[in-house]
């Protein structure tokens, strides 16, 4: 592995806030994308929704697949820009922990059951799972993972909260950028979740051709597939088409990367966190990008078998968050970590660590 010198070097890791052992086969990063995969809330990830709720079919992405395209499309990011590839990796896999079933209803439902206890948005639920919440080791609560990672982790953050978390939130404070390799996660979140929610929505039939060509680079890597292969099934169009698309946003994003780390030139990852954000698209396929995502949410998002799904998530949400504060010994101790936590906030930590179908079942028994 080439790591450059703006990227960050798990040698020179800013630590864990435990001391540990170092171990003898693997890295820090590497360590803690391990523990990522065998924590609990990673497991949950398969049963939570992306876009397409659990039991509406097995083909279709759920938080637990999204997760593992981010990470494949972050670690060869990384490893073309000389960044740490087992970094990317390990902020990847871990970068949706902390949210809540049935997708983004979930969460706003859960954001407005919390609007005067501190609110609840899931990018800082994922700091918490992995700090706090996920409890497996003897020696310490949470997975006691690197700096780097929780920065990782941490992609916003109001300065408010940010006050409350230490070092890994001075940086929304100060106005900073995170490592290099954070900034590629970001970035590739997007791609991933862009393009594969186009595909999802093409398999439910929400989503054809027709409408889809509206996008204008859709379009262009469409007709030239279906000019260069006659006799293959939509299937293969929209995958060979989606593919493409893929790759030609990748390309652009490691070249127009690649010209910012030359004009910037970064000699490490702290100089690097002081500088503007490194990572982006060139202007043009920002545009094409806003376009893909503005077309998701008029004809994907906000599609009434969508608005159905999600109103129905709201419903069992907020049930579930009220049914908690009238009966909340249901919670278990392990969700009692700290007395400074409010019954709210460890009621909105169970809920969110729910997956939909425990979820579902609990709203079920509990509202005959
Ligand atoms: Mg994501």
């Amino acid at each position: 592995m080439i790591i450059a010198p703006y990227a960050c070097h798990h040698n020179q890791s800013k630590g864990r806030q435990f001391q540990e052992e170092l171990t003898l086969f693997r890295n820090h990063f590497q360590r803690d994308r391990d523990r990522i995969i065998h924590s609990a809330s990673f497991r949950r990830l398969q049963y939570k929704t992306q876009v397409f709720v659990n039991h509406e079919g097995d083909m279709f992405r759920s938080r637990l697949t999204h997760s593992l395209e981010v990470a494949q499309i972050a670690r060869s990011v990384a490893r073309t820009l000389e960044c740490h590839e087992d970094l990317a990796e390990a902020i990847a896999l871990a970068h949706d922990l902390g949210h809540t079933p049935f997708g983004h209803a979930g969460q706003d439902a859960l954001n407005e059951c919390m609007k005067n206890f501190g609110g609840f948005e899931h990018n800082p639920q994922s700091l918490r799972v992995v700090d706090v919440l996920e409890n497996r080791y003897a020696g310490f609560r949470g997975l006691n993972l690197t700096f780097e990672v929780r920065e990782g982790i941490l992609k916003h953050c109001s300065k408010k909260n940010a006050r409350l978390l230490g070092e890994v939130g001075l940086r929304f404070i100060a106005g900073n950028q995170p490592s290099l390799e954070a900034q590629i996660v970001n970035y590739t979140d997007e791609i991933a979740y862009i393009h594969h929610d186009l595909d999802d929505g093409f398999r439910s039939g929400i989503l054809n051709f027709k409408n889809l060509c509206d996008l204008d680079l859709f379009n262009e890597i469409y007709q030239n597939v279906i000019h260069m292969h006659t006799s293959v099934t939509e299937e293969q169009i929209l995958n060979e088409t989606i593919r493409r698309m893929m790759n030609v946003m990748i390309k652009n994003l490691c070249d127009e990367t690649h010209k910012k780390i030359k004009q910037f030139n970064p000699q490490s990852p702290d100089e690097l966190r002081q500088m503007p954000p490194l990572v982006d698209f060139s202007p043009l396929m920002a545009r094409l990008m806003m376009q893909i995502k503005k077309f998701s949410r008029d004809f994907l998002y906000q599609h009434p078998r969508i608005q159905a799904m999600s109103n129905d998530a709201k419903k069992t949400t907020t049930a579930l968050f009220n049914f908690f504060l009238k009966n909340y010994d249901s919670i278990p101790v392990s969700f009692k970590v700290d007395e400074q936590d409010t019954r709210e906030r460890v009621i909105a930590d169970y809920v969110a660590g729910m997956t939909d179908r425990y979820a579902n079942n609990y709203f079920n028994s509990t509202n005959p």
